[in-house]
């Protein structure tokens, strides 16, 4: 875990504050609809859409978080761990 960031402190090299992320991405280009900084996150989103088609999963930049969309709904997953949560409820086909 990261020590809290300094407000108003430029984002750091390398770290997991979500101001840091947002302010880092900030400066990249978008490519494919995503940007690098969230690299991780839309792999892991992608690897979960693949076993879950009748899905729509992705990684929201803005919210920094999950999103389900299935039969019941639309869900927002804050991290890795609700977002298999969350996915362990949902059926696992239509
Ligand atoms: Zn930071």
């Amino acid at each position: 875990m990261d020590p809290p960031h300094a407000p108003g402190a430029p984002p750091c090299p390398s770290c997991a504050h979500p101001s840091c992320r947002r302010g880092r991405a900030a400066r990249l280009s978008l490519f494919g609809g995503h940007r690098a900084e969230f690299a991780r996150e839309h792999l892991r989103a992608a690897s979960l859409q693949a076993r879950n088609p009748h899905l729509l999963i992705w990684f929201g930049e803005s919210t920094l978080s999950y999103w389900i969309a299935g039969p019941t709904g639309l869900a927002e997953a804050s991290g890795p761990d609700s977002l298999t949560r969350i996915l362990e409820h949902v059926p696992a086909s239509l």
